[in-house]
């Protein structure tokens, strides 16, 4: 293996630092930043993503507030719950956990989050404030704690040819939108490849950041990737590892990507501690933002 290793860990903590900094701040104040987290339905996944947040919240002295409701809510009565909150001066910001049961409209919750408590930074309003470069509000979560990966990494994407594999709303859409703006830490030639591009490792090859977001197990492999790159691995894909176990697998090769890259993320302890984090600092920031429009 010749790639030096990515520690998205110490990367998230740095982040952390600075949010338990500007939680102390508001206290002092006497705001206590408030984060709303609704999960409707029992999937195990969005069971394990929900607890890590409302965790990582009491770690930083934010006030989470869970609202659990059945997976056989109706869209009313989720969009009642969401009116609430909206309304509710002690909740700053308001999360969804994704992807809700098939009856609900992911596009209905979207739109109606307040956008000033939007902190998954889904919302039209603020998705299209981040492809005018207006990157003051809050970023999308994912997206942000690449670039804050790449930063930590000090690896600075001007110039430089930024290739995303997969064009999702959630990652790959924001991330060009980010990475393309004439802004400090960005400022990158953009190509995005999906599943219709032909022949996706002409691109891949060519690629000084390659960011793998595809949510497919391994699919990025040594052989797609231009020595001296830097690998960012968004994916997290359940696969079965021994003894019948399943286990966590990103959407690169490890193996084989580690030894032609310059610098890449592990899965786990790449991407995923710094989407938590990122949404920490979202959640502080519209705290922050409540007290200057109050
Ligand atoms: P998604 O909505 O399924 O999008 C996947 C994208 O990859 C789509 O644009 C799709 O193309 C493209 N794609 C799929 N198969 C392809 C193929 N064979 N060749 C080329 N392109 C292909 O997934 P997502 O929400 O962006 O998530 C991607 C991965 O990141 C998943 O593993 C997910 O679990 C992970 N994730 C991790 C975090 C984190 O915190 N680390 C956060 C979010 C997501 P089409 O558009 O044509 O369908």
């Amino acid at each position: 293996m010749s790639a030096t290793v990515i520690d998205g860990k110490a990367a998230a903590a740095a982040v952390i630092s600075r949010v338990r900094e500007r939680v102390e701040s508001l206290k002092a104040r006497g705001v206590v930043p408030g984060l709303a987290v609704i999960l409707a339905g029992e999937d195990p996944a969005s069971q394990v993503y929900v607890r890590n947040k409302i965790r990582k919240c009491a770690e930083l002295g934010i006030d989470s507030r869970r609202i659990d409701l059945p997976g056989d809510v109706t869209m009313e009565e989720m969009l009642s719950v969401i009116r609430k909150l909206n309304e509710d001066p002690a909740v700053h910001g308001i999360l969804v956990q994704f992807p809700p049961p098939p009856q609900l409209s992911q596009e209905k919750i979207i739109d109606a989050i307040s956008p000033s408590k939007d902190v998954d930074c889904f919302s039209s309003c603020n998705v299209g404030r981040i492809l005018e470069g207006r990157t003051d509000g809050f970023l999308p979560c994912t997206p942000a704690g690449v670039l804050e990966l790449l930063k930590f990494a000090g690896i600075d994407p001007a110039g430089k040819h930024a290739v995303i594999v997969g064009r999702s709303n959630i990652v790959g859409k924001p991330l060009a939108a980010l990475l393309m703006q004439k802004n400090k830490g960005a400022n990158a030639t953009v190509t995005v490849v999906h599943s219709g591009t032909p022949d996706i490792a002409r691109y891949t090859r060519d690629a000084d950041i390659l960011i793998a977001a595809v949510g497919r197990p391994r699919f990025i492999t040594g052989g797609m990737i231009k020595p001296g790159a830097a690998v960012i691995d968004v994916g997290i894909n359940r696969v079965p590892g021994e003894n019948g176990k399943s286990v966590l697998a990103g959407d690169v090769d490890f193996g084989s990507a580690a030894d032609v890259a310059g610098a890449i993320t592990p899965v786990p302890g790449g991407v995923g501690p710094m989407t938590i984090a990122m949404l920490m600092n979202n959640a502080v920031l519209a705290a922050e933002q409540a007290v200057k429009n109050a």
